[in-house]
């Protein structure tokens, strides 16, 4: 059986991934510019596909039946070919909303509920709310409800981001403020890469629910399963292949003093999961083409701060890795969003003794203890797992793993 994802730029997509769990078929990325649409899904040799952006409506006029769904959102996200040749179009996509709004535990009935966008995803979510009961509300950049007059809507109970702002490459941004909202309860984001969104880290700030888009790409692609083979799969699978894929993407952070063993459980944890590592401190000497005591001695701490801010960023972004920080990371705020926006951040602890200070420019000098004093709160703040590191490399690791199987 030959299925697949339809689209013009598919080199970030998560589902191949996920389809290989799926399902007994191939899953190919079919990049199909415009001008090769037409001969693609007329001659194309694929029992099922996925499509995506930007031919959600353009599929449609060569569709001989459209599942209710499809009719009622007016877009088709998977495309099933009949043994006559002829194609049925299908949206997963309402399922997979409606399975995160419920895996999110937002009860969103008669409650007022601001949609962000107008574009595909906005409708799906609409339908969605709507069948529920909310009051929805669409802001868009050229509607009567835009981002200038939000103070209409301080009585929003829940955010969806359906647009593209702070989606990877261009992490860190968002659509709007949350300030604006004092009754929010929830915010569901759309977006899946960066795992956490501006948007989301803004509403894990302030302790309330925050859910991305994976649980809605998940069920979508469990959904097009049961199109393309016809067989049933239980909802179960859902949450196993969202927890997989999120131990695969995310980045496995490692925060704490200078010499507590960051590095060396790092390369371990490395290698026992096939993520790869990276070691911020030697990526910012290499960068730099010194080591780190000459940066400080001939640059200084804040020429060294700076440095590593943009490595973290550069490499904060990116998935599926093991990053050994800096012992002072911690004391920049911003590099936390940097770091947790793509991964969990696990505090090393290590006793001061045992530290090794050799190389090390902050930590020579015998001011590790005030160092400690300082940091400790900082560090506390930034980590989202503590482990103690008093033992062999081995047992630190194999705490990590412990955490890391069960997220
Ligand atoms: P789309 O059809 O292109 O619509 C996006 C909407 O976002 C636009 O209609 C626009 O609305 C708004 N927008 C675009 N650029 C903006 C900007 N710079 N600032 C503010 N608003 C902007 O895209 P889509 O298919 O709806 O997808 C939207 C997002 O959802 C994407 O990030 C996509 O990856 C994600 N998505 C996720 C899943 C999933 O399974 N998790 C499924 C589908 C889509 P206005 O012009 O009205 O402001």
């Amino acid at each position: 059986m030959i299925c697949g994802l339809l689209g013009e730029k598919l080199e970030h997509s998560y589902s191949p991934a996920i389809h290989k769990i799926l399902g007994y078929y191939t899953y190919s990325l079919f990049e199909k510019s415009p001008e090769e649409l037409e001969d693609f899904l007329k001659n194309g040799t694929f029992t099922g596909i996925n499509v995506t952006i930007p031919y959600k409506k353009a599929v449609i006029p060569y569709c001989s039946a459209l599942s209710p769904v499809a009719q009622k959102l007016g877009a088709v996200n998977i495309l099933v070919r009949q043994p006559d040749g002829s194609l049925i179009g299908h949206n997963s996509d309402y399922f997979g909303f409606e399975t995160m709004l419920d895996n999110s535990g937002l009860q969103v009935g008669k409650k007022k509920v601001l949609v962000l966008g107008s574009g595909g995803a906005a409708n799906t979510a609409i339908a969605v709310l709507e069948e529920k009961g909310a009051q929805v509300v669409t802001i868009s950049r050229t509607g009567s409800n835009h981002y200038g007059n939000l103070s209409f809507h301080s009585d929003a109970a829940v955010i969806v981001n359906a647009t593209p702002v702070g989606m990877f490459p261009n992490a860190g941004e968002a659509p709007l403020s949350l300030s604006h909202f004092p009754r929010l309860e929830g915010v569901l984001d759309a977006i899946y890469n960066p795992a956490r969104t501006k948007l989301l880290l803004d509403a894990e700030a302030r302790g309330i629910v925050a859910m991305n888009g994976l649980w809605m790409l998940v069920a979508q692609a469990k959904e097009a399963s049961e199109w393309f083979s016809g067989k049933k799969i239980p909802n179960k699978t859902i949450e196993d292949i969202y927890h997989s894929l999120q131990r695969q993407m995310e980045n496995i952070i490692l925060i704490g003093m200078p010499g507590c063993g960051k590095s060396a459980v790092g390369k371990l944890v490395s290698q026992i999961t096939g993520k790869k590592f990276v070691d911020t401190d030697a990526v910012i000497a290499e960068r730099a083409g010194c080591t780190i005591p000459e940066i400080f001695a001939n640059q200084g701490e804040a020429a060294f701060r700076k440095l590593e801010s943009q490595v973290l960023s550069d490499f904060g972004k990116k998935s599926g890795l093991v990053i050994a920080t800096g012992g002072g990371c911690v004391t920049q705020p911003e590099n936390y969003p940097l770091l947790h926006q793509n991964g969990r951040l696990f505090l090393i602890e290590r006793r001061l003794d045992k530290l090794a200070t050799q190389g090390r420019p902050l930590s020579e000098n015998g001011k590790l203890e005030e160092m400690y004093r300082i940091r400790k709160p900082l560090y506390d703040a930034f980590a989202d797992y503590q482990i103690e590191n008093q033992g062999t490399v081995a047992k630190a690791a194999e705490k990590i793993l412990r955490i890391w199987e069960e997220i």
